[in-house]
């Protein structure tokens, strides 16, 4: 029985990608040191997967940032501004991802979405009137070479057109139907030039088809899909399809010349119902993900047995459900946790072996193997996770704990009358740059290097010099930095019962940016008051409000790998009674604004339109009110998300009920605001008037000339003005230049 993977995470088994890039953003390696590391970690993932014995490897799932500003390079989709720089062309691929900033102009980086409905990032391609798609790249076909002259046959991975045009930004008069045939026309001279180098496989990515398609999205892909399975080269194709099922297109994908089709059998909640009922036609393979790519809970044999031998399919290869990219390497870099917690767990390479013993399992007497039997007692016993007093207290939640009251037009009042703040006023999203000092200490005291008192201590001076550099600034709702937090969510679950952490557990979230994903194991509760102190102490430091800074729970969920043996539902508000828990001692503290940011809200969102509130809204929304309902109607409760579309989801967000919501927005070319107008959006907002993804310094008139555009869209007393997200990832000096604007600019428009 055969196996296949997706794709491999990419950033190598100690973020070695991630180092040796940002010493090439700093100029302290060269442009030849970073290709030589990307070369090793791919050279390590090919043969850890070669070793494994896994029969489908991908070659070209390597990126330096991002899988689909490597096909808009591939196909020389690069807007003219940035060629006009006239660099290099990995400097012109980092210029898309991240902007460019110097001698040779001014650029802002591609705007950046959600991958789907995972906490990864892409760059969103441009096509303007001047693009001219041509195949002028070579990645594909250069790291086939390189995997087969590691002794390693591959099947070169692409991100499908289909999905490609369909996540693209249009940004002249052309369509989608103006450029297809093109694009289609390209991606066939890639085939061939493929198949000369000898490859044998090609595996296209069409995650957009567990979207919600329309006619002409069928259409659409029936047309570029008969163009490349006409021109097959002697190359077999493989239509890879993740993160949900293909209900929509599944009868029509069938009967094209596909020679294997990848399902998802985890999300994909109808893709076993779809083969049962149309069929699987017997000439072609179906590359069956069972294997979760999204979470790290070890593989259940019985169930996904079960479920391949329920399929009724003749050929089948054992498959991951996605990527790999979204797991963390191995969980042989975990040396601190215990193996009655390990032995549970299924990190990248571990999922190798999932895959292997799947295989070897499948078709046979399995229930008498060992494998078999040892996997099945796992989930028979494991260390007692419940907490009855937790799961009593949700159970008791009732309606009213929902609501909060008085209602949102009288609290407005109220808290314009006590807060007195100026009109437009300016704040920050939390954070403040996480300087090497700020990461010292906190290691140190990791380490047991310092005392605690001498971490206070330092945070302490932190807070205060930060404050006064707010002051100074002119901000008119300070925060206190958040130096003592790694991370929004591990944070704030190394003080909740029921989480795990690991060490090394790194995801790929955007470019150079890695998350660790704390894990939920149990129960949740709180163990101690979180925050309080530090806000407690940066409230003494000055007498203008200061915003106490809470991670809300569906992001805690979210960027959690959550249980699942229980509900998400169930999960969150859990932690929805934790967080509500940390928000009334704010309060009682006399900290009069709380930010619970929801960084995350929609990333769970289902892919599908028809799922959205039944599957996710109605309840997340309603955790959200749950952790603010209790408080009084003068303390101020502001929220925070970034990077996603929210425009069709307006009236959910509102429904958040917070006082203001904070969001990203300069990266999107501000579409939200006529939404926000349509919807009569009651929240207060402050669209982000610019982009700290990137170190560039927006100037005074580039910030007013966003507020204007926003003051068209937005009553001037409901707008505020801030950044896009929080500073941590910027360096001081760009950020108080970047703030110093920011004040001057919003100083204008008052004038
Ligand atoms: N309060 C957090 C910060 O400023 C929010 C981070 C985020 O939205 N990703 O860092
Ligand atoms: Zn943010």
């Amino acid at each position: 029985m055969n196996t296949s993977v997706i794709g491999y995470p990419r950033i190598g088994k100690d973020r070695e990608l991630k180092f040796a890039s940002e010493k090439f953003f700093a100029g302290a390696i060269s442009e030849n040191e970073l290709l030589e590391t990307a070369k090793n970690i791919r050279k390590e993932d090919l043969l850890k997967q070669k070793e494994a014995g896994i029969t489908y490897i991908s070659s070209n799932d390597f990126s330096f940032y991002d899988n689909v500003l490597d096909t808009a390079f591939l196909f020389n989709i690069i807007p003219q501004r940035y060629k006009d720089l006239g660099l290099s062309d990995l400097e012109t691929y980092f210029a898309l991802a991240r902007g460019y900033q110097g001698e040779r102009g001014n650029v802002k980086a591609l705007a950046m979405k959600k991958w789907f409905n995972t906490n990864y990032h892409y760059l969103v391609p441009e096509i303007d009137d001047d693009t001219v798609i041509s195949l002028t790249g070579t990645k594909p076909v250069d790291e086939f070479i390189e995997a087969k002259e590691l002794g390693v046959d591959t099947k070169p991975a692409l991100i499908g057109p289909f999905t490609f045009l369909k996540l693209a930004k249009f940004t002249g008069s052309k369509k989608i139907s103006d450029v297809y045939q093109v694009l289609t026309a390209e991606y066939v001279k890639l085939v061939s030039a493929l198949a000369s180098e000898g490859a044998g496989l090609i595996e296209f990515d069409e995650p957009y088809l567990v979207r919600d398609l329309d006619d002409s999205d069928i259409g659409l892909f029936k047309s570029i899909y008969s163009e490349i399975l006409a021109n097959k080269n002697g190359v077999k194709i493989l239509l890879q399809t993740y993160f949900g099922d293909i209900r929509d297109i599944y009868a029509d994908v069938i009967k094209l010349d596909f020679d294997l089709i990848g399902l998802d059998l985890v999300e994909g909640r109808k893709t076993a119902e779809l083969i049962k009922t149309n069929g699987f036609p017997s000439d072609k393979i179906l590359v069956a993900g069972v294997v979760n790519g999204k979470n790290i809970w070890r593989n259940d044999y019985k169930k996904s047995l079960s479920v391949l031998n329920d399929l009724g399919v003749g050929n089948i290869v054992i498959g991951t459900s996605c990527s790999l990219l979204h797991v963390p390497y191995t969980l042989e870099n975990e040396t601190k946790l215990s193996d009655d917690y390990k032995k549970h767990f299924a990190f990248a390479e571990e999922k190798l072996s999932e895959l292997k013993e799947l295989a070897d399992l499948y078709g046979t007497d399995y229930e008498n193997a060992d494998q078999y039997k040892k996997n099945r007692a796992l989930f028979e016993g494991r260390i007692n996770s419940e907490d009855k007093a937790v799961q009593a207290e949700v159970a008791a939640i009732t309606d009213s704990d929902y609501v909060r009251l008085p209602v949102f037009e009288e609290r407005e009042k109220i808290q314009k009358e006590i807060l007195d703040l100026p009109l437009f006023p300016t704040t920050t999203i939390g954070s403040f740059p996480q300087t090497q000092d700020v990461r010292k200490n906190r290691q140190e005291f990791r380490k047991g290097l310092i005392t605690k008192e001498e971490y206070i201590e330092f945070n302490k001076k932190k807070i205060a010099k930060c404050i006064k550099l707010q002051e100074e600034i002119g901000l008119d709702v300070l925060v206190h930095g958040e130096f003592e937090r790694n991370d929004m969510v591990e944070y704030f679950g190394e003080h909740l019962n029921g989480y795990l952490f690991t060490e090394k557990a790194w995801v790929q979230s955007y470019g150079t940016r890695n998350v660790k994903p704390p894990i939920i194991w149990g129960d949740v509760s709180r163990k101690e008051p979180i925050t309080v102190e530090w806000s407690k102490f940066a409230r003494s430091c000055t007498n203008k409000p200061v915003k106490g800074m809470l991670t809300g729970p569906v992001t805690i969920l979210n960027w959690s790998f959550p249980r699942e043996d229980i509900s998400i539902k169930e999960s969150i508000l859990q932690i929805a009674l934790a967080i509500r828990d940390e928000v009334l001692d704010l309060e009682a503290n006399g900290i009069g604004i709380i930010q619970i940011d929801e960084a995350a809200l929609r990333e769970k969102l289902p892919l599908r339109k028809s799922d959205w509130y039944s599957e996710y809204l109605d309840f997340a929304i309603p955790a959200f009110r749950l952790v603010h309902s209790k408080v009084k109607p003068e303390t101020q409760i502001h929220t925070h998300m970034c990077y996603s579309e929210f425009t069709d989801i307006i009236p959910a967000i509102d429904a958040m009920d917070a006082d203001v919501i904070t969001f990203e927005a300069s990266r999107s070319d501000l579409q939200i605001l006529d939404s926000l107008k349509e919807n009569n959006f009651k929240t207060e907002v402050g669209p982000g008037v610019y982009d700290i993804h990137s170190p560039r310094v927006p100037s005074v008139e580039e910030i007013v000339n966003a507020l204007t555009k926003m003051r068209a869209k937005i009553e001037d007393s409901k707008l505020w003005v801030n950044p896009d997200c929080g500073l941590k990832t910027r360096g001081n000096e760009e950020t108080v230049k970047s703030l110093k604007n920011l004040v001057a600019a919003a100083k204008q428009i008052r004038g």
